[in-house]
């Protein structure tokens, strides 16, 4: 069997486990972009979209054996790597030696690593595939433990039957592959690989075009990232800290009044704990607390 057939062969069982595989260079690096695309092709839909056979890395993996063959002919030195994340159903814990190991020891003494289809690395580490859980998962060096990476959106992982360009050892499946069940991600460790929610922003509505002051702008945001069954008291003692501003005279109190109202609004405090005008409410006491 020539190199280029175990090629094939391994990227027939891997299309049929619905992962998408491309080509590495022989170093284990993405290969180069062809000019025009370099030029023109920089967000991930013109990269999903382009025709090239091994332009923009991941980008590239495919599910037709034929494309992958094209991409090693005359290079059967490439190393066959996985697309990982959603495109190919996967969530990856990419455990390095010799550290990692400890971590993996001590996440699975946790329950958080179930038996599932794994892969020993040409390093002497681990690959340890779940199923992708949807949503968008982040990909990144120690993003599970230490010396534990996530290969999940954005990702990829190399695969048999390459062998690693350093240590010159193959990558080898564990257990009965290529039937081995692949397990869901255990949650504890999906929430981890989530982006972090975005910190809310003052939605002014238009009424006021900007807030000047970046102190009023900073309070606003501390009432709106309040933490849960904390906003009443987060409203109250940024208004307390708005009335100190309106005492100094750096802002008005109707200003004041406005953007933390607005603030509260967009938070789900009720119009009634907050005040529907400056005589009443959280805000309204809070503002004359901070005046005197
Ligand atoms: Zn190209
Ligand atoms: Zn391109």
């Amino acid at each position: 069997m020539t190199a280029l057939d175990r090629i094939r062969e391994a990227a027939q069982t891997y299309v049929e486990r619905g992962w998408k595989v491309f080509a590495l260079s022989t170093k284990k690096s993405p290969l180069a972009n062809c000019d025009p695309c370099r030029a023109e092709h920089r967000t991930p839909v013109q990269m999903e979209a382009c025709e090239c056979l091994t332009c923009h890395g991941f980008y590239a993996a495919t599910d037709d054996v034929d494309r992958v063959e094209a991409m090693f002919s005359g290079h059967p030195g490439r190393l066959l790597a996985i697309r990982t994340g959603a495109a190919s159903g996967l969530a990856v814990v990419d455990v390095d030696p010799p550290e990692g190991l400890g971590t993996m020891r001590q996440l699975m003494a946790e329950g958080l690593l179930p038996e599932t289809c794994a892969q020993r690395t040409g390093s002497g580490g681990w690959h340890l595939l779940y199923r992708h859980p949807g949503g968008y998962l982040m990909s990144g060096a120690g993003k599970i433990g230490p010396k534990v990476d996530s290969k999940a959106d954005g990702g990829y992982i190399v695969a048999a039957p390459s062998t690693h360009p350093r240590t010159g050892e193959p990558y080898t499946w564990r257990w009965d592959w290529p039937t081995a069940p692949i397990d869901d991600l255990h949650p504890t460790l999906a929430a981890r690989l989530r982006p972090p929610a975005p910190r809310p922003r003052l939605d002014t509505g238009g009424r006021f075009t900007e807030v000047s002051s970046a102190r009023l702008r900073g309070l606003a945001a501390a009432v709106l990232n309040a933490e849960e069954g904390n906003g009443n008291n987060t409203l109250y003692w940024a208004s307390c800290k708005a009335g100190e501003m309106v005492r100094a005279g750096e802002i008005s109190e109707a200003v004041a009044y406005d953007v933390l109202f607005t603030a509260a609004a967009q938070l789900g405090i009720p119009e009634r704990d907050a005040g529907r005008d400056p005589r009443h409410g959280t805000i309204g006491s809070g503002l004359r607390r901070g005046q005197r």
